[in-house]
């Protein structure tokens, strides 16, 4: 049987980047005189599997110029911390030895952290200054969006942003698509020719660019790159920035080694009984690679090319019809079907909804039965009401609930089920579903480590009956909104070894 795997790596080795994943951000057109070609990662943070910087290769080649790959980390955004500076510069730490280890003389790799809010400014000028053409990361969602478009009126040369978010592109379709249901049925049709469109494995492999021995004085003494202590993991480093130190770093290495070990874990040891376990709280039921997947040190092809090589699979096994079906359609066995699901349709939904409405962070975006019976029960007497502290502190009346937020101050993470139970009751115990919203998002982005992401929105959203449908009976507060409750979770889902591990009184 021939594998999916290597067969069309070698396809895509030849292919260039898919016309639908480059968006041309500006009017202003490429010097073919700059110094170089410079990529602006911003949400790929990865060397491997990244369709942008492909793109931007393609330009080096063409161009006959060197390339720098320039990797910022701001200090001035909303939720910065400890937590996601130390994660994003273990990442820069596996690009760095990356490009070394490749000894490309043609390739600089510019890792810069901005030491004081505004510190930064100025830089991405100055190198597009030297440069002949621009790429970025087309991410939708966070500031990122609203980032790249103010950039690209000011910036000297052409900017262009890719789209690596996903196996579907996000400009494939223009549709909102509100249930994972019509997502499913969509891919099914409209999916496989995208999946013969996979980025390279190592798009800096093989390459040969006029060598460019380091970036000019006048950047890096004004703009230093990031402390070789820094990049080591020395942590006491992250206190002279201005970040927000009370979100802690977790025992948890970010950057795209983590990841790969991470994805070969759970191939190898979980994959095989994840319909049966993903709601399990053993933590190790699921991959643990949303963070990964967030700040883009793993990519979604790869994920998806290793899980083919798996299960030693190829396009001809996709079922000929579409019905909309959780499992079937791939012809794969059904660990990998069910996670197939999550990691393609629940996910890029997540991404559909954020690249095509601006207000998909909104109240306003709730399908309207949700609103209407949100609204309807807004006034419903609350037994509890608690401030947004008590909520950050976990301290509700619930011990189940405390245990989950207890996980997430801990380990920037919630088990799924758990996450599930978390935000719905944040719903019963605000003043009202908008004050929920705010708390969900807040508690969500500031401590989770793969939050501000599409799927934080999808997640939080869901609770308040994005993606869903009305559930009867209909209940005080939550009105139609489908309910749980810590009581039925406690039957469906072995709570004492997750209170044992985050209850009341337990420590790290
Ligand atoms: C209130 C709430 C908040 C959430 N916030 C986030 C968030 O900030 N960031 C985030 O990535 N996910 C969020 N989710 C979705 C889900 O909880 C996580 O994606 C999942 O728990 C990640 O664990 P994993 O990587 O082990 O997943 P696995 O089960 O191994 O799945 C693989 C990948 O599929 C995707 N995925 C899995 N489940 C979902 C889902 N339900 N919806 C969308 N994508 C999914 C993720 O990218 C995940 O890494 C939230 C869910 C809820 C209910």
């Amino acid at each position: 049987m021939t594998c999916f795997g290597p067969r069309q790596q070698t396809a895509a080795l030849q292919q260039a980047v898919p016309k639908t994943r480059v968006q041309t951000c500006n009017s202003t057109p490429v010097r073919a005189d700059g110094e170089f070609v410079l990529y602006w990662m911003i949400a790929f943070r990865r060397t491997e599997w990244n369709f942008s910087l492909q793109r931007a290769v393609e330009w080096a080649v063409e161009l006959r110029k060197p390339l720098v790959i320039f990797e910022p980390l701001r200090v001035g955004y909303r939720w910065a911390s400890d937590r996601f500076h130390r994660f994003v510069v273990d990442g820069m730490a596996d690009n760095a030895s990356r490009i070394a280890a490749m000894k490309n003389r043609g390739v600089v790799y510019f890792p810069y952290v901005e030491p004081e809010r505004g510190s930064g400014n100025g830089l991405l000028a100055a190198l597009a200054e030297r440069a002949c053409v621009v790429v970025t990361d087309d991410f939708p969602s966070f500031f990122l969006p609203q980032m790249v478009a103010a950039t690209a009126t000011r910036l000297p040369v052409k900017l262009e942003q890719v789209d690596a978010n996903g196996l579907l592109p996000l400009r494939a379709t223009d549709r909102v698509f509100t249930t994972a249901f019509s997502f499913r049925s969509y891919l099914q049709q409209e999916l496989p020719p995208h999946l013969a469109q996979f980025p390279q494995s190592n798009p800096l492999a093989r390459i040969q660019l006029p060598a460019m021995k380091t970036l000019p004085g006048t950047i890096t003494r004004r703009w230093k790159p990031v402390s070789k202590e820094l990049l080591l993991g020395d942590v006491a480093e992250l206190a002279a920035f201005s970040i927000d130190h009370s979100v802690g770093v977790v025992d948890q290495r970010g950057g795209a080694t983590a990841a790969r070990q991470r994805l070969q874990q759970f191939l190898e040891r979980r994959l095989a009984h994840y319909s049966e376990t993903a709601n399990e709280p053993d933590e190790e039921a699921r991959s643990g690679l949303s963070p990964y997947l967030h700040f883009g040190h793993i990519s979604p092809h790869e994920l998806f090319h290793e899980l083919t090589s798996c299960e030693c699979w190829s396009p001809a096994r996709l079922a000929r019809k579409s019905n909309g079906k959780r499992e079937g359609w791939w012809g794969m066995s059904t660990g990998a079907e069910t996670w197939l699901d999550q990691f393609v349709t629940w996910r890029e939904l997540g991404y559909n909804m954020a690249s095509h409405r601006d207000d998909y962070e909104r109240y306003e975006s709730l399908p309207d039965w949700a609103r209407a019976t949100l609204d309807k029960h807004a006034r419903d007497r609350r037994e509890h009401v608690y401030s947004l502290d008590e909520f950050s502190a976990a301290s509700t009346r619930d011990p189940l609930w405390n245990a989950a937020q207890t996980q997430l101050l801990r380990e920037g993470r919630i088990h799924n089920y758990m996450r599930m139970l978390w935000g719905k009751k944040i719903l019963e115990w605000t003043a009202s579903p908008r004050d929920a919203l705010d708390v969900m998002i807040e508690l969500n982005n500031r401590y989770a480590l793969d939050g501000r992401n599409p799927n934080s929105y999808s997640g939080i959203f869901w609770c308040l009956g994005r993606y869903d449908r009305p559930w009867g009976p209909e209940r005080h507060i939550v009105g139609t909104v489908r309910y749980m409750s810590s009581a039925n979770t406690a039957r469906k889902f072995s709570v004492d070894g997750y209170l044992s591990c985050y209850g009341e009184g337990t420590h790290r």
